[in-house]
Formats: C-alpha cells, sequence, structure tokens
C-alpha cells in the first residue's frame, strides 16, 4: 500500500479516487473521518489521504492525479480582442479595455 496524495476537501479526494477506481486501479480512503479528530491535531495533519492498495500502480495513480490537478488549476487559455487587439485572459468572456 502506498499514499498517493492528500487533498484538504473529501469531495476532491473523493474525485481522485474515482478517477483512480475508473481506471481500474485500486483505491482507499484515509483520515476520511477527520472532522471528528479536529481540534486536537492540526488540521494539516488530518487532511483525507487517498491510498493505491498496490505499490505497482503508484506512478499510473501519480500521473492520473497530476493530470486531473492541471485540468482542474489551469485557467482558459487568453484569447485576443478582435475589435482592439487587447490580449485578455480566459477566465473573462469580454474585453476589460474596450468592452466588446
Ligand atoms: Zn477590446
Amino acid at each position: 500500500m502506498k499514499k498517493v496524495t492528500s487533498a484538504d476537501s473529501l469531495i476532491t479526494i473523493n474525485h481522485y479516487k474515482n478517477l483512480l477506481t475508473s481506471e481500474g486501479i485500486s483505491a482507499f480512503l484515509k483520515n476520511e473521518h477527520f472532522g471528528s479528530i479536529m481540534g486536537e491535531v492540526p488540521f494539516q495533519e488530518v487532511w483525507p489521504e487517498l491510498w493505491v492498495a498496490h505499490d505497482l500502480d503508484y506512478d499510473r495513480a501519480l500521473q492520473l492525479i497530476d493530470s486531473a490537478k492541471i485540468a482542474d488549476e489551469s485557467p482558459a487559455a487568453s484569447w485576443r480582442c478582435k475589435t482592439c487587439g487587447e490580449q485578455i485572459e480566459g477566465q473573462f468572456s469580454v474585453c476589460w479595455k474596450c468592452g466588446a
């Protein structure tokens, strides 16, 4: 058994677990009931953890999680305004300069 990653929310860690399970990797959670012991240990110590049952799956699991993290965090590609030519960050849908 090997620990793959931890996350600060059960939603995130379950998302990763489902990802691994759907790829045929046997994965399970530790500390998933971390809320009940909060206050006694530092918060980070009790983050829910994702483990793989078989060490052989570890590298592949890590890759899957990494690509999921990148997909979650990277903003949409930036674009260029057709009206004024300004480069706009991907999270904006209108041009901040001319409003197009
Ligand atoms: Zn513009």
